[in-house]
């Protein structure tokens, strides 16, 4: 068996997808950049947290589907929480034996972190453990930034945006060890497929139709079926438009979306690997103001209507896309639908700009320059 040249360890959270996805694209693109290097992806707080503290990251999805409010208290109650706060010290204390242990198993030669509560649990116990290995934050989130993101002795910084660059300046971090880079998605957003027809074919699309890609993040979280039958229904009455429902891992929506019988084409999907194709073979995305979703979308030069918001860490990212002309924030269903038939049909020539204005937002090289830099952390 040929032996690595170095280790890399992602640590990340299934706290919807965004993380996950981000962990994916770093990975794949080591494999191409540095095929030698083994990359291992670990859920750092599911799989490596003392319980009951694990089960936390488990409640996220009801969380936000349930109690948005809850979740809103939740986020900017621990904005102010300091590291040294005795319930913020005693989740580290408890959990340490676990995080030297994962890094003792994995022993590897750099640590990156892709999710915000990983910082503070994880990089302390590697500068006792293994001083010299380099800990990397990789930030996405796009336009709202939970304060944990620059805290918890993060080496190396990489964030979406000058906005984003400013706060972590401001914790007094070197300006040396910020990089603006944009969000890590995987590397098949910036390649469109060869064909659109044979892609739309691959998930069910007609040829002839504009279609409109209604999604919720990972989880399908957020009013997606309502979004989908007021939309079904009004193009049902206008004829000049087509739906992909992508559910995600929501089983439930799936299901449910699966029985109807739609008055206009409409594609029900559950998960989907092959994202990148399926964003490029529409012509408009609904969503959440997932940050993932965003960049991905704004890579494919898709331009976006934003049915809500995660309250919190997805509030900023509205902000960002629509000041910049890349989609609205519509979060009534039939007046969503409204939109989609209008933008189908004698408001075309504003769905051409907001498409222009959001392939202006897309970093579609951002995966390659965070690996080339976190390359140069290991050793040659
Ligand atoms: N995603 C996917 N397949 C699906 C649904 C979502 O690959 O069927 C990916 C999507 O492309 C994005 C991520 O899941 O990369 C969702 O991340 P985002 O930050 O938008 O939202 P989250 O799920 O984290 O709330």
């Amino acid at each position: 068996m040929p032996v690595s040249e170095s280790r890399v360890l992602i640590l990340m959270s299934r706290t919807g997808g965004g993380h996950l996805a981000s962990a994916r694209a770093l990975a794949a693109e080591f494999e191409r950049q540095r095929p030698g290097v083994a990359v291992e992806i670990v859920d750092a707080l599911i799989d490596h947290l003392v319980y009951p503290i694990n089960r936390l990251p488990g409640s996220y999805d009801f969380l936000v589907n349930r109690t948005p409010w809850l979740w809103e208290l939740l986020w900017q109650q621990t904005r102010w929480t300091r590291l040294t706060d005795p319930v913020s010290r005693a989740v580290r204390v408890l959990s340490r034996p676990r995080i030297k242990r994962l890094l003792a198993a994995s022993a590897p030669d750099l640590v990156v972190s892709v999710h915000p509560l990983v910082n503070a649990l994880v990089a302390p116990v590697l500068a006792d453990v293994a001083p010299a290995t380099p800990f990397a934050t990789v930030v996405t989130d796009l336009g709202s930034f939970h304060p944990t993101w620059f805290n918890g002795g993060t080496k190396v910084l990489f964030v979406p945006t000058e906005e984003a660059a400013e706060i972590a300046l401001r914790t007094g971090r070197p300006r040396a060890s910020v990089h603006v880079c944009g969000l890590p998605v995987r590397a098949e957003f910036a390649e469109p497929p060869a064909s659109r027809t044979a892609a739309r074919a691959a998930f069910g699309l007609r040829p002839d139709l504009p279609a409109v890609l209604v999604m919720g993040g990972g989880d399908g979280i957020g009013p997606v079926g309502a979004i989908v039958r007021a939309c079904a229904a009004a193009l049902g009455r206008d004829g000049r438009g087509q739906i992909a429902v992508v559910c995600g891992r929501n089983g439930r929506l799936k299901a449910e979306l699966d029985a109807v019988q739609w008055p206009a084409p409409v594609a029900v999907l559950g998960f989907v690997d092959r994202m990148a194709e399926l964003m490029h073979a529409c012509d408009l995305l609904v969503t959440k103001a997932g940050p993932g979703t965003i960049a991905e979308a704004t890579i494919c030069g898709l331009p976006i209507l934003f049915s809500g918001f995660i309250p919190g860490q997805e509030e900023g990212n509205v902000d960002y896309v629509v000041a910049r002309g890349g989609g609205r924030f519509i979060r009534q269903p039939e007046a969503i639908a409204e939109a989609v038939v209008s933008l189908f049909g004698p408001d075309r020539a504003a769905l051409a700009v907001m498409a222009e204005s959001s392939r202006a937002l897309g970093r579609p090289h951002a995966t390659t320059e965070i690996v080339a830099r976190l390359s140069g952390l290991l050793k040659a």
